[in-house]
């Protein structure tokens, strides 16, 4: 996918320019999202694939992020899963949903650098916003255009990094959870998990670590 490879020659780049948004560059200048084709992909709008996809990213982002903390000999720490920007429209909003959930909970964090085990990418897509993964071991965020501009965008960018983070979709919930995403409509504009949304992701990250191995997607609590 030249996409792919695109941000990833660019990564060094925006390494170096540090004052300067990380791939400021015209997402129409690349092939649309559309062609590549995702596997998996779940909404912020709802699909019936929602639940598979979700599991599938978090599967991938986690996978990468323990491969890492394994290299550095540091198993016992709280995870980090490192992002990088191919959004610049969105890039407050990005920055907001990192602090947002690196407040709510305390076993992964995120950061944005180099070496990244997701991104995040803009543009114009029918299926609107979502997380996707190519079953490889990477994923990214799809922040779309014509949706952030009916539905909250940090709403939207803090629900699609939940993703990220293990939680699926609840549409049928309140405002007052995150993951409810598009269900309680426009009117929506709460950005923060629920305290149930931050004990489950902190569950998740937990177990992520037992020996095992196995991250208990499903686990309920
Ligand atoms: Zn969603």
């Amino acid at each position: 996918m030249s996409h792919r490879r695109i941000l990833t020659s660019l990564a060094g780049l925006a390494a170096a320019a540090l004052a300067v948004p990380a791939f400021a560059v015209t997402p129409t200048a690349e092939a649309p999202a559309t062609t590549s084709a995702p596997t998996t992909v779940a909404a912020y709008t709802g699909s019936p694939q929602d639940e598979a996809a979700t599991k599938a990213f978090y599967d991938a982002v986690m996978k990468s992020a323990r491969a890492k903390q394994a290299k550095a000999g540091n198993a016992t720490a709280a995870v980090t899963v490192t992002y990088a920007v191919d959004a610049p429209t969105f890039a407050s909003q990005i920055s907001s949903s990192t602090q947002i959930w690196n407040s709510s909970v305390s076993n992964v964090t995120l950061v944005e650098g180099s070496n990244y085990d997701f991104y995040y990418t803009e543009g114009n897509d029918p299926r609107g916003s979502y997380a996707s993964t190519d079953g490889h071991g990477s994923g990214y965020i799809f922040l779309d255009y014509a949706q952030s501009q009916q539905y909250d965008p940090l709403r939207i960018t803090a629900h699609e990094t939940g993703h990220v983070l293990g939680l699926p979709d609840h549409y049928s919930g309140p405002c007052s959870e995150l993951m409810s995403g598009g269900g309680p409509g426009p009117s929506c504009t709460n950005p923060n998990p629920d305290a149930n949304e931050r004990s489950r992701v902190d569950q998740l990250w937990a177990n992520g670590f037992t020996s095992t191995g196995k991250p208990a997607f499903h686990t309920s609590n």
